[in-house]
């Protein structure tokens, strides 16, 4: 079983090519200083496969064979990830895309996404400190004065200090509204009273302090979700001049043994089982969760990552392994059916990698881009974030499991690591809101705000791509234009169903919120990736010889004729959705 090893062909075109990072970026006052073009991506992106590769990947195995583990209150980690997270942190990959003012590097979200992506393929549950560690350093640098920013972030950026998400309670997972943790005011702070479960790297010794963000309720908060406060809880507490002081009275209780990312400890987390843990209010009282939504785009856009990074892992080891195993006397790689799950996973996984990718581009638009486009770039990534969740990881899913029936009988034996792409890329579907709370926030709430007009304004985009696929004088991109088209038609005409049903029946709307969360993923992803094929065929035409540009433009053929046609089938589902889903009654289950 070979290392991992980045695309970096295919992520280079996305950003300098495709999205043109130079054009679009480089000249924004927040990034003008940066260089932002080919030279910087290709030394950025050289630095992080180096250490995906070369340092990361080799731990996949061995944290999934050597899981975290809890006793006497003390978390121990995988051997070799503390040292790997040190290399992290010496590399200011922390910091990647964070305010220089604090420690950062100021670099586009773009970057940091292809960062994410390269730590995910290597090894996703190492990948999750530095991605809860941005999650809550974020939240900071959004909500935090500017003590509570320097007190905290420096050392967060340098990787010095992780940072945890605390939300969820053994009675409060999608409804958070019915958390049970208290803080009470005392003095300056307050003092934090409760358990939080499925922590994610909630504890361990690789860092010198742990920053817990935690959701809590004062005193007479009002009921539900309008009653939550958010509270920095630091696992040692800090002194005046930055040195650590005594420990916090904040300790893991368990860990969590699970299907997949043993190397990431999940943990119970007891807060002020003896004193009160000492916490100090983020935002404002009872804001808490308004708090915690300016840092879900982020990271849910990681969590969909993580269903591309698994993919890739998956796909680069099922293609080795296809061209080595010999069957019916051909390596079976020749064998049709492999071919299509080759083909199946490599489509996809362009779809996916230019879907996020085109979508981090709208978030460095939204926080950095000319005034005037901001609004609209913000409204294009709260739009696309459920789907970037959602369907990516649906679809890592998929692609993990077609890994391992790549590799046969072997793919079922743990030994290939085929399995754990599977394993490891399962919950990314479950946390960070399940999909189900996905597809009902990107219908309920997205679609429903503004009568589906975003979703509309992408289409005629699409619309606009089509256009150009059929002035390309080549019939293989009038082929893709055309069953763009129809598939866009559909999507346009699902997407006012679904806004209608939402005023007549919203229990209706929400029963075919999954399927229309995918239709939109299979389309969207087959957009981008006829827009990468105009550009390839642009530059054949321009004299360009590499091999690049005619598989990229065969990949995205592929992926017309064989996976988006699924798009039908989620959208037929959805139509179907008023009937026996609404009408089954509940005891007949
Ligand atoms: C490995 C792991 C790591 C985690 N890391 C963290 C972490 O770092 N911090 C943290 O706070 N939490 C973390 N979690 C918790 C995770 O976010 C929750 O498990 C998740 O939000 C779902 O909550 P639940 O488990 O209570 O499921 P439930 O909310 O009970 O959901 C059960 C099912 O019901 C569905 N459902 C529930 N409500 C609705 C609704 N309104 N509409 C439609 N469907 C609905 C769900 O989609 C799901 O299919 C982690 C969990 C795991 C397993």
């Amino acid at each position: 079983m070979a290392y991992y090893r980045a695309p970096l062909d295919d992520m280079t075109f996305l950003i300098d090519e495709l999205l043109d990072a130079g054009s679009r970026l480089g000249n924004l006052p927040a990034y003008a200083e940066l260089g932002v073009g080919p030279e910087l991506t290709t030394a950025l992106l050289d630095e992080a496969a180096k250490l995906a590769g070369d340092v990361i990947s080799p731990l996949r195995r061995v944290g999934d064979e050597h899981p975290a583990t809890c006793a006497d209150g003390v978390v121990s980690i995988s051997p070799g990830y503390a040292e790997a997270l040190q290399q992290l942190g010496e590399g200011g990959w922390f910091g990647i895309a964070a305010d220089p003012n604090y420690g950062g590097q100021g670099l586009p979200e773009l970057y940091s996404t292809a960062a994410f992506e390269m730590w995910n393929s290597a090894d996703m549950a190492f990948a999750l400190q530095p991605m809860l560690s941005a999650g809550a350093a974020l939240a900071i640098a959004e909500h935090g004065s500017d003590e509570q920013k320097q007190r905290w972030l420096p050392k967060m950026y340098s990787g010095e200090w992780s940072g945890t998400m605390n939300l969820t309670e053994s009675g409060a997972g999608s409804d958070l509204g019915v958390m049970k943790a208290r803080a009470v005011p005392e003095g300056e702070h307050y003092r934090i009273h409760g358990q939080k479960i499925f922590i994610t790297w909630g504890d361990h010794e690789a860092c010198e302090n742990i920053v817990h963000l935690v959701l809590a309720k004062l005193p007479d908060a009002p009921e539900g979700s309008r009653g939550i406060s958010l509270f920095i809880v630091p696992k040692y507490l800090v002194n005046e001049d930055g040195s650590l002081g005594e420990r916090n009275d904040v300790y893991p209780v368990s860990v969590e043994h699970k299907l997949g990312i043993h190397g990431s400890p999940t943990c119970v987390m007891a807060f002020g089982d003896n004193d009160g843990a000492i916490g100090y209010l983020l935002g404002e009282e009872n804001r808490g969760l308004a708090c915690m939504f300016t840092m879900m785009n982020e990271a849910r856009l990681k969590v969909g990552m993580q269903g591309l990074g698994m993919s890739v892992g998956a796909y680069q080891q099922a293609v080795e392994y296809a061209r080595e195993r010999v069957q019916a006397g051909v390596p079976i790689i020749q064998h049709p059916d492999v071919r299509r799950m080759l083909l199946t996973m490599n489509a996809l996984n362009e779809a996916m990698r230019a879907l996020v990718y085109t979508e981090a581009l709208s978030m460095d638009l939204a926080h950095a881009g000319p005034e005037a486009e901001r609004a609209g770039a913000q409204t294009r990534v709260d739009l696309m974030i459920p789907v970037i969740k959602g369907w990516l990881t649906e679809v890592g899913q998929e692609l993990t499991s077609l890994g391992v029936q790549v590799h046969g009988g072997m793919g079922y034996v743990e030994e290939t690591g085929a399995a754990q792409f599977l394993r490891d890329v399962r919950i990314a579907a479950i946390y960070e809101g399940t999909n189900g709370i996905q597809a009902a926030d990107l219908v309920g709430r997205k679609l429903g705000r503004d009568g589906g007009g975003a979703m509309l304004d992408v289409l005629d985009q699409v619309a606009d791509t089509v256009s150009a696929l059929n002035a390309s004088g080549d019939a293989q991109l009038a082929g893709i234009g055309a069953a763009l088209a129809g598939a866009a038609a559909d999507l346009r005409g699902t997407t006012e169903q679904i806004v209608a049903s939402l005023k007549a029946d919203a229990e209706v709307a929400l029963g075919g919120s999954f399927d229309y969360m995918m239709q939109a993923g299979y389309v969207l992803g087959g957009w981008h990736l006829a827009r990468a094929a105009l550009l390839c065929h642009e530059r054949i035409a321009a004299g360009e010889t590499r091999e690049f540009y005619p598989r990229k433009i065969a990949t995205a053929a592929f992926y017309t004729e064989v996976i988006l046609p699924r798009s039908a089938g989620h959208s037929g589902a959805l139509r179907g959705a008023g009937g026996q889903l609404k009408a089954f009654p509940e005891n007949w289950f």
